[in-house]
């Protein structure tokens, strides 16, 4: 599909679902090497957000309209060390989504800022054990996708796969940054629950482009 603010929609409503489906298994991830409020978090904050959505009346009418609510609700209703960083993601997203329409590099575009958005917000780095692996494998996969032609829908499916690989690369790291770091050699061995949860978010983005 055109990747419009229809889009944007579908792929909160589809990001909102997917978070509310996993929420026990993100709870584990969390309780394993954080506090577990992760999956309990994100899962109210992204029902806030389709709450927030389905009571605009008109509706937003770019992908930058859609994000800044996404990230506003966000920001918030999370808390924690993710209500921030997915806010600072999303509002950073929605800044670079203006256009009505996004193209290849319209995509890529949105995913480096978002990011960028993380990155200026927690000061991670890659191989730190956080959501910044998934987020940064996803926007390698989407830049090398749009280098060879690959149209936005196929753009957000390989950022969608860089995000699962990245999220997996996260297992045997120790924590750095973060909750998880406090428990320094022993949060190895654990998928860290930020990068599963954006690896969610961005399955959604390209299943709701792929329709
Ligand atoms: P809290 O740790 O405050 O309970 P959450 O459980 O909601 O917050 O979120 C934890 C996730 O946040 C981690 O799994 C990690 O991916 C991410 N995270 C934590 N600190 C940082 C940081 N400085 N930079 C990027 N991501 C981070
Ligand atoms: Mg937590
Ligand atoms: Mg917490």
């Amino acid at each position: 599909m055109t990747l419009d603010a229809a889009w944007a929609v579908d792929w909160t409503r589809r990001s909102a679902a997917s978070v509310a489906e996993h929420r026990d298994e993100l709870v584990e991830l969390d309780r394993q090497i954080g506090d577990g409020d992760h999956g309990e978090n994100l899962s109210r904050g992204f029902r806030a957000v389709v709450a927030k959505l389905d009571a605009l009346d008109p509706p937003p009418a770019t992908v930058g309209d859609v994000l800044r609510i996404v990230a506003t609700t966000l920001m918030s209703t999370v808390g924690g060390a993710a209500g921030p960083l997915y806010g600072t993601a999303y509002l950073r997203a929605s800044k670079s989504g203006t256009a009505t329409e996004l193209g290849p590099d319209g995509v890529v575009a949105l995913l480096e800022a978002a990011l960028d958005g993380i990155v200026t917000r927690g000061k991670a780095t890659v191989g730190e054990k956080t959501m910044v692996d998934a987020w940064t494998a996803a926007v390698a996969a989407a830049v090398d996708a749009a280098d060879h032609g690959a149209p936005p829908s196929q753009v957000l499916a390989a950022a969608a796969r860089g995000a699962q690989e990245g999220a997996r690369s996260t297992v045997p790291l120790v924590a750095t940054k973060g909750r998880a770091s406090y428990l320094g050699e022993r949060s190895a061995g654990h998928l860290d629950p930020g990068a599963r949860s954006s690896e969610l978010i961005l399955a959604a983005a390209a299943e709701a482009a792929a329709d």
